[in-house]
């Protein structure tokens, strides 16, 4: 559990937005950023984002709900959304556990994801999901 990020301090009611603030959501993080990642899979290896983790309740979209887009691929399962209008990768709900909610740790207001140094990567190319019993 990070709940400083650099000089920034994580807020139990953090906001985060899209790159040009169509998107405001508002994260609910009485434990700071859990379980930071990067994942190998086909969509994050693109993306590139560092994600934390947060129960379904735990995001409020505050605003521009109108602009974020799903995406699915694959199994459909997973919900992904990005504002429409720049792009920009906001959550996702989570195949691997639906209950739950990716987030992108650089939507975060005055958050650096890069203070957070060195971030595991998760075995995403062999999603568990996606493994066949032999
Ligand atoms: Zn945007």
């Amino acid at each position: 559990m990070i709940k400083k990020v650099g000089n920034t301090k994580v807020l139990p009611k953090h906001k985060a937005t899209c790159h040009c603030g169509s998107v405001v959501l508002e994260l609910t993080l009485p434990n700071g950023i859990e379980n930071p990642r990067r994942c190998d899979c086909s969509i994050c290896r693109r993306k590139g984002a560092i994600v934390g983790s947060v129960d379904l309740s735990g995001i409020q979209i505050l605003k521009g709900k109108e602009f974020l887009k799903l995406y699915q691929f694959n199994t459909n399962t997973a919900n992904h959304y990005f504002c429409s209008n720049c792009g920009i990768y906001t959550h996702h709900q989570r195949r691997s556990n639906p209950n739950e909610y990716g987030f992108n740790i650089g939507c975060l207001e005055g958050v650096n994801p890069f203070d957070l140094g060195d971030v595991v990567t998760k075995d995403g190319v062999n999603h568990p999901a996606d493994r066949k019993a032999s």
